[in-house]
């Protein structure tokens, strides 16, 4: 069977990063992606573990070298999915890209093979209650996520498949179905 670049996207609190991590324990055939990143790593994290952590003139200099399957700028920061990698580890496993709505459509257009796939929670009304109810931000912070996550949903049109992370096992085996699809 022939590996799959996988794109997940989905809107914070959705369960995405479960979701990988238990794919990534149960198929020795998966793995996931490091992008690059311009910002500072906080703390725990590890170069080469969460993210490659370049500077900026580093990241820049891979752009102009076209080593980049797609990039972004987040918060004054550049965040790259690493082309050599990518293809590299394509020869030997399928690759997971956990990336958003934009840097997930930028794939698409880089690789058209790119199997994309949007998790959304089972109650849109539920997670918007989960975001606002952390109670720790301030309302421009909340604002801001619940537009984002609008925003992420209204994208699910563009997506290959849209997976409800309603139970862990139901939605991994879903995901396992469409990994698996020739
Ligand atoms: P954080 O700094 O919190 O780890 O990530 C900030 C944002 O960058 C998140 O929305 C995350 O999805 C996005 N991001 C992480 N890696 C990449 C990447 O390789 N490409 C793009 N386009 N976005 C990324």
């Amino acid at each position: 069977m022939k590996n799959k670049l996988l794109v997940i996207s989905g809107p914070s609190g959705v369960g995405k990063g479960t979701l990988v991590k238990a794919l990534k324990d149960r198929r020795k055939d998966v793995t996931e992606s490091i992008s690059c990143t311009t910002r500072a790593p906080r703390e725990g994290e590890t170069h080469g573990k969460e993210y490659f952590f370049l500077k900026r003139e580093e990241f820049l200099q891979r752009i102009a070298e076209n080593d980049f399957l797609e990039y972004d700028e987040h918060f004054g920061n550049y965040y790259g999915t690493p082309k050599s990698f990518v293809l590299e580890t394509l020869q030997k496993k399928s690759v997971i890209l956990e990336i958003d709505v934009v840097g997930a459509l930028n794939t698409k257009k880089a690789i058209p093979e790119s199997v994309l796939i949007m998790i959304v929670p089972p109650s849109v009304d539920e997670l918007k209650r989960r975001l606002i109810g952390r109670g720790t931000e301030t309302d421009e912070a909340i604002e801001n996520r619940l537009s984002r996550l609008d925003y992420e949903l209204s994208q699910q049109n563009e997506y290959d498949f849209v997976v409800v992370n309603d139970d862990l096992e139901r939605a991994l085996q879903e995901i396992e179905n469409i990994l698996d699809a020739q």
